[in-house]
């Protein structure tokens, strides 16, 4: 029974990354959600049903367009595939309880901004408000982890830091990364978030050197925080803890 509600628990994540997809990219751009239908951005092909099927169809359809050929970015069935896994992890984690819907909406945010930060360079407010005012309701009421004051300290934590940190940069780093972590603060809490901004610098400059490395890029290109962000703070949200302990015995 465990191992058919995992199943169930992936392929809804599955389908939620697809359309997490289609949210990330089109609402940038202002364009409908619902409508019209996915096509290719090349040949305006209107991708039929089981083109639509997460993961599948991109395998099958050897991550190439059915009518022009053109490459479909990988970024879709990663996305998917990440979103699956993220949904299952959170059920693994917390199981049938409360925390399971803040994980749930936390793990989806995460997704969106990923997407939207990637193909566009923007964290909108609109998606930051839809998920900020149930996380912080859920936060003081039902899904408790912890005092209700450690969510608020997390939040202006959060804010207070990453607005600092765009000011000295000078614009380096967006308003949008300011906005999105005092959404993290609420679901991390003091000093989770600490941790988090810690995690997602580290991760944000290994990439940075990646980058400047291997594809290129010099000090001024830009890249997106958002999806350093992400990681950093689903490590933190899952594993914060167990890191912390492992550190402490270290030291
Ligand atoms: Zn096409």
């Amino acid at each position: 029974m465990e191992i058919l509600i995992s199943v169930y628990v992936f392929l809804f994540g599955l389908i939620f990354g697809s359309f997490f997809n289609v949210v990330g990219m089109r609402m940038p751009n202002k364009e409908s959600i619902i409508k019209p239908r996915s096509r290719c951005p090349e040949c305006g092909h209107t991708l039929s049903a089981w083109e639509l099927i997460p993961v599948v169809s991109y395998i099958f359809l050897r991550g190439k367009c059915k009518d022009c050929s053109k490459r479909v970015s990988p970024l879709y069935p990663l996305m998917e595939t990440a979103t699956g896994g993220l949904f299952l992890l959170s059920y693994l984690h917390w199981g049938f309880s409360f925390e399971l819907i803040v994980s749930l909406l936390f793990v989806s945010m995460l997704v969106i901004i990923t997407v939207s930060d990637l193909t566009s360079y923007l964290i909108l407010n609109k998606v930051l408000m839809f998920f900020f005012i149930p996380l912080l309701l859920l936060r003081l009421t039902v899904a408790d982890l912890y005092p209700w004051w450690i969510p608020i300290v997390g939040m202006l934590t959060g804010f207070g830091i990453l607005f600092a940190l765009a000011v000295l940069s000078r614009g380096g780093m967006g308003g949008g990364d300011v906005k999105l972590y005092a959404v993290i603060g609420v679901v991390l809490g003091f000093p989770g978030v600490l941790m988090s901004i810690f995690f997602a610098s580290l991760i944000g400059a290994v990439i940075g050197i990646f980058g400047v490395l291997f594809k290129g890029m010099n000090r001024k290109s830009s890249i997106p925080f958002g999806p350093s962000i992400a990681l950093g703070s689903i490590i933190v949200y899952f594993y914060g803890i167990q890191i912390w302990n492992w550190y402490m015995k270290i030291f």
